[in-house]
């Protein structure tokens, strides 16, 4: 099993758009794969026809190459496994379902729904302790352990509506080893016979996956561990089959957690709890409803990648950012964690600002730029570039640009009216109109020139510096808000500043 060839699956089912969730699953997979020189495959789980969501499968897709992680082989890709849809391999599974029945693991079942009803309420009032169609009752039902072989002939025949279940040992303790989470038990008889097949010729999901990682030689299954209780039953798969010693590994992730902790992370939250928990933005089909995404809330998807790979292991080291080089270099299944991995809605923005604090100048004027044109503003790249260098620090997102700088680019119409009760006072348009005669005088209306003249005004006139710079921001932004003054005026160029002091000096009336 060691020497064997890394080869990693992602297989949701296109029955939505994919969760944070999925695509930390995909990652996994992938750092695993990319680490080991293995191949990363995208397998399309859609034997389950009632559930299928138009669009989720493109979905799945975008999601994963905004995030950067490659498929080697797919449905887009190819390969030499494929295919890679099941509804496209379905002809497939009917035999392998048959090879059960004739080896005498599983057998078919005639049960109505009202008949699985009843079997369900009697177990209830006699309070049985199982609930399940097992070795403990299925004794009692339509089955072909139960019906003689001509009665299941017949029935198959006409054609009576059947599934094809697996057949459980009674009292059989099943021991897996899960790289994650150790040694894992499981006790048959609270399990269920799980049904495989179904007479509309389609497989369940046990089927089709145990197969299909089969067939396609997965080395390591890494999934949700949602699956850890459907585990047991693929083990004994494998054996029914006598595929025991080509049997891929398991590894089972931690669930993702509400911010609170309590609970699961799940579709609904991003809405009530008022963050993403979709990578892209998802219109509903069937409602129309648009959901949020982290790419269109200004996420870079190496923020979201960095962070959702933090989400339940880390590299063992303090450092935090990381590229998905540094993920692959760095991964390991066993340091992943056993434990729920908590969702930090506020950690999240933080890695976005990291990484746009570290993102040139240039790339994210020219994505201001965009933003600005849409607002008809025309300026110069160079002039947007000063202003993206003093602002940066300050934000975590591309759009928050706007609401830091929007005074660099339109004079103020209005002065925010709690900041002009606060700092306007009786003597400040006098105070103002000096500096503003002194300001007419300056030759270099840099920085550091201003600040030499602010300085020797403040202590000839013996004024506060508060007394001056406060209402002095107050007319060259409208609020009380934005980086320092000097920097500012430097900025916005000494006719500009002349302009506005006066505009302010003219119109703020306390
Ligand atoms: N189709 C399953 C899902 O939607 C796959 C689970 C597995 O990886 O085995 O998640």
């Amino acid at each position: 099993m060691d020497n064997r060839k890394v080869r990693v699956r992602f297989a949701p089912s296109p029955t939505g758009p994919l969760h944070m969730g999925g695509v930390r699953t995909a990652l996994f997979n992938y750092l695993f794969a990319k680490k080991n020189n293995g191949q990363f495959i995208l397998r399309i789980e859609d034997t389950d026809q009632a559930r299928f969501v138009e669009g989720a499968e493109d979905y799945i897709i975008a999601s994963l190459k905004w995030c950067g992680i490659q498929i080697d082989e797919g449905i887009e890709e190819g390969g030499s496994y494929g295919p890679y849809r099941q509804s496209d391999r379905k002809e497939l599974y009917k035999e392998f379902a048959e090879n059960l029945i004739n080896s005498g693991d599983a057998y078919y079942a005639f049960d109505t729904g009202e008949e699985l009803e009843a079997m369900r309420e009697r177990l209830k009032e006699e309070k049985s302790s199982v609930q399940q169609y097992n070795a403990l009752t299925r004794g009692n039902m339509r089955n072909s352990l139960t019906l003689s072989e001509e009665e299941t002939k017949k029935l198959l025949k006409e054609n009576v509506p059947y599934v094809i279940r697996f057949k459980l040992q009674e009292n059989e303790e099943v021991i897996v080893e899960d790289i994650i989470r150790g040694t894992v038990k499981f006790d048959t008889n609270q399990l269920d016979d799980k049904v495989l097949f179904k007479s509309d010729g389609m497989p369940t999901y046990h089927l089709a996956n145990v197969v299909d990682d089969h067939l396609m030689k997965i080395s390591h299954v890494i999934r949700g561990e949602e699956w850890l209780p459907s585990l047991p039953l693929h083990v004994l798969l494998y054996r029914a089959f006598g595929w025991d010693e080509t049997k891929p590994e398991f590894a089972h992730l931690p669930l993702l957690l509400k911010p609170n902790g309590k609970g699961k992370l799940s579709k609904r939250d991003g809405d009530a709890l008022g963050f993403p928990v979709f990578p892209l933005e998802w219109t509903d089909p069937k409602s129309g409803d648009v959901s949020r995404g982290y790419r269109e809330d200004g996420y870079f998807p190496e923020s979201f990648v960095n962070m959702i790979a933090l989400l339940g292991w880390n590299p063992g080291t303090e450092e935090e950012i990381l590229s998905m080089r540094d993920l692959t270099n760095s991964f390991e299944l066993e340091k992943v964690h056993k434990a729920g991995a908590k969702f930090d809605h506020e950690k999240a923005k933080w890695f976005n600002h990291k990484y746009l604090s570290n993102t040139a100048d240039e790339k994210l004027a020219k994505a201001f730029q965009l933003i600005l044109k849409e607002k008809e503003i025309k300026v110069e790249d160079s002039f947007v570039i000063e202003i993206v260098k003093l602002i940066k620090e300050r934000v975590n997102f591309v759009s928050d640009f706007w609401d830091q700088s929007y005074f660099f680019f339109q004079a103020p119409t209005e002065y925010d009216k709690k900041v002009v009760k606060k700092r306007w006072k009786e003597d400040t348009p006098k105070i103002l109109s000096e500096l503003k005669k002194q300001l007419e005088e300056l030759e270099n209306f840099d920085q550091s020139s201003l600040e030499i003249l602010i300085q020797s005004f403040l202590e000839g006139k013996e004024f506060g510096m508060g007394q001056v710079m406060n209402p002095f921001r107050l007319t060259l932004v409208g609020a009380g808000i934005g980086p320092s003054v000097l920097e500012i005026a430097e900025l916005l160029g000494k006719q500009e500043t002349l302009n506005r002091l006066q505009t302010g000096i003219d119109n703020i009336k306390r």
